[in-house]
């Protein structure tokens, strides 16, 4: 959408009001249940790979989702990765650096 404004330097001018599309989370569609797995065996370890699977194939937040959880050491499925995953993503980088 355009509507027509005054500024001080061009005069008249037509400006987009519209807002910023912004992109949308894949859980946003999803029962938030299906993201925090209660236990790390049998149905609860399918529950995690179903999750991932929504991050990983649908999400466009992926990469910011994860690195947000990183820092803030969350819990549950978030960036295609769960609680162990981001573990062992930890590890490697602490290994990573204690050898550089
Ligand atoms: S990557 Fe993050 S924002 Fe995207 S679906 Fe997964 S948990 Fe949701």
């Amino acid at each position: 959408m355009q509507t027509i404004v005054r500024t001080e330097r061009y005069g008249y001018g037509a400006v987009s009001t519209a807002a910023p599309v912004r992109p949308r989370p894949a859980c946003a569609d999803e029962d938030p249940e299906l993201f925090f797995p209660i236990g790390n065996t049998g149905p609860a370890l399918l529950q995690s790979e179903e999750a991932k699977a929504v991050c990983r194939l649908r999400c466009p937040l992926m990469e910011s989702c994860l690195q947000g959880a990183l820092d803030r050491n969350e819990s549950g499925v978030w960036g295609g990765t769960d609680e162990g995953d981001r573990r062992r993503i930890k590890r490697r980088a602490a290994r990573r650096r204690t050898v550089a």
